[in-house]
């Protein structure tokens, strides 16, 4: 089959590989009919993500139709259309029981954190499913099954494997409510979905940053919230606490590691912490009110980080963040499409085929034609 492949840094091929098969009993094969590209992708090919081998199969985000079945799996059935969650997930252990998937105790072989499709040998060296058929486990948990009565393209319901449950989480665990200011940092995917959810749960005021300007433009036209290119503030964290007055409710961090720094840049532009265009991180404890709380949804990956630590002990801010425990939201979140109460379609500029990955990935890491999401057609 046909999947797309680690081979180093800004280096992904499509390549010729065998297909999964069964390997447990409670394992099913789906054969992918979309898969997106993910902002956590770009942190792989900037050598962010330790432990990554060489001709791994890559993504996260994909959906089909259940090929193959192992003798144990009663949830799913061949010929169902499915929703595969990026998490991988036991279902069982304490963590599965309370709506913590992606710390789940036992899908992760190598380590003390949860597992992920394609996404290292420390995020328990699962292939992921930018690929023509994928081995999920846990198949009688994770994966959510589409009714079978519903009519929705995938590109409606696709990024319920991660990035609509991840966007509702970093809106839900942060606690926005009635009449909140709420800040997003990033317009990528992730970001303009936190917007649209910002709105949902009550917020007054939306202010969204980046600094790219085709993202900003769409974060505006479709989401209507007010936005600001960091880049022309000498301290735009200063900036955003004067315009609302003491700084907002909730910072939502929806960028993490910039991959268009090296990690001793990170180092050093953490250090420099109150000059111009810095890790939003340290925007983000800026941009924040006394009190208020600060919500990582970005990936940081580095165990031991530099970070304004005194900023948020002296100004009593909450720091809340995580791998985003996407599974128990999926029923809603789903239910909510169905409903028309949002649309995550407008996010998507482009649709190609799987051979054209590479290029794919080009377009979305270096923000080249208005890109913004990819989704590849296996
Ligand atoms: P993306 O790369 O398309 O978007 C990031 C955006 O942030 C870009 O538009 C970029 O220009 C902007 N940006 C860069 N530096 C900035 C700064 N200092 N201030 C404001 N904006 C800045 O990626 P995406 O797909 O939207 O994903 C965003 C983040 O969410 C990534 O770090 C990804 O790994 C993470 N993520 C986390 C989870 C989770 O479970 N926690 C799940 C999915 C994605
Ligand atoms: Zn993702
Ligand atoms: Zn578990």
């Amino acid at each position: 089959m046909k999947a797309v492949t680690y081979q180093g840094m800004k280096d992904v091929k499509v390549k010729n590989v065998p297909a999964p098969s069964i390997l447990k009993d409670d394992d099913i094969i789906v054969k992918i009919t979309s898969t997106a590209i993910c902002g956590s992708d770009l942190h792989l090919i900037h050598g962010m993500i330790p432990n990554m081998p060489h001709d791994f199969i890559i993504g996260h985000e994909p959906m089909g139709i259940v090929e193959e079945v192992g003798r144990g799996v009663t949830k799913v059935k061949k010929d169902d259309r499915v929703i595969v969650p990026f998490t991988i997930a036991c279902g069982q252990c304490w963590y599965c029981q309370n709506d913590l998937e992606s710390q789940c105790d036992t899908s992760n072989p190598h380590g003390e954190s949860g597992a992920y499709f394609g996404y290292s040998e420390t995020f328990g060296g699962y292939p992921g499913g930018q690929a023509e058929y994928l081995r999920v486990p846990f198949a009688n948990f994770a994966p959510f099954v589409i009714p079978k009565d519903c009519e929705l393209e995938d590109e409606k319901l696709l990024f319920l494997s991660d990035i609509i449950p991840t966007a509702f989480w970093g809106v839900d665990n942060s606690g926005v409510k009635d009449g909140d200011t709420v800040v997003v940092l990033g317009c990528g995917p992730v970001g303009l979905l936190t917007q649209k959810f910002a709105w949902m749960k009550g917020a007054k005021r939306v202010i969204a940053v980046d600094y790219i300007g085709y993202r900003l433009e769409h974060a505006k036209k479709t989401n209507h919230v007010e936005t600001i290119d960091f880049t022309q503030y000498e301290n735009v964290g200063e900036y955003i606490k004067e315009i609302t007055g003491g700084g907002a409710d909730v910072v939502i961090d929806c960028v993490g590691l910039d991959g268009k720094m090296t990690a001793l840049e990170m180092i050093g532009s953490a250090l420099k912490m109150h000059g111009g265009a810095m890790g939003a991180i340290v925007i983000a404890s800026q941009a924040v009110r006394k009190g208020g709380t600060v919500q990582l949804v970005g990936v940081y990956g580095a165990r031991y980080n530099q970070f304004p630590l005194g900023d948020f002990f002296a100004r009593n801010i909450t720091l809340k963040m995580g791998q985003a425990p996407v599974i128990h939201y999926i029923p809603k979140l789903y239910e909510w499409i169905v409903e028309g109460k949002f649309d995550p379609t407008d996010i998507i500029t482009h649709r190609l085929p799987l051979e054209e990955a590479p290029h794919a990935y080009e377009i979305f890491d270096e923000k080249k034609d208005n890109c913004i999401k990819v989704v590849l057609k296996p």
